[in-house]
């Protein structure tokens, strides 16, 4: 198990896909709350989780801005993701995400540092619930 490359970025993103691919069952309604953001001409592969208690930056396969990646994937190197990276490639494998589409790459930076401040991103709730 313990293979000194498996926290490469291929390798945690490939871990992060057969993971995925094995979980049968699944929490649907935390499937719902990923959100992939976009921006007009910007190539972005940016997510936020919308959570009961807090709200987090994902890049898929990579990076998550929850507590228990940045302690046991990044400080202790205990796994090479948390939860939310496998739950947001199911959320995408089965289309239970919504996509926003930000104004601008201002809109974009606010969120993400809102959610990385706060743990709480006001601007994208206002915009989801707004319409
Ligand atoms: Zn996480």
């Amino acid at each position: 198990m313990a293979e000194d490359n498996k926290c490469t970025v291929q390798g945690s993103l490939k871990s992060v896909i057969e993971e995925a691919e094995k979980l049968e069952q699944y929490d649907e309604q935390a499937l719902r709350r990923f959100i992939r953001l976009q921006v007009q001409n910007v190539d972005l592969d940016t997510w936020v989780y919308l959570g009961p208690s807090g709200d987090y930056v994902l890049v898929p396969g990579l990076f998550c801005s929850c507590n228990d990646f940045t302690i046991r994937v990044v400080g202790k190197r205990e796994k090479c993701y948390c939860k939310h990276l496998v739950e947001q490639a199911v959320s995408e494998r089965k289309k239970l995400y919504k996509t926003v589409n930000l104004e601008s790459f201002e809109e974009y930076v606010k969120i993400l540092n809102e959610i990385l401040t706060q743990n709480l991103t006001s601007t994208l709730r206002r915009k989801l619930y707004s319409r």
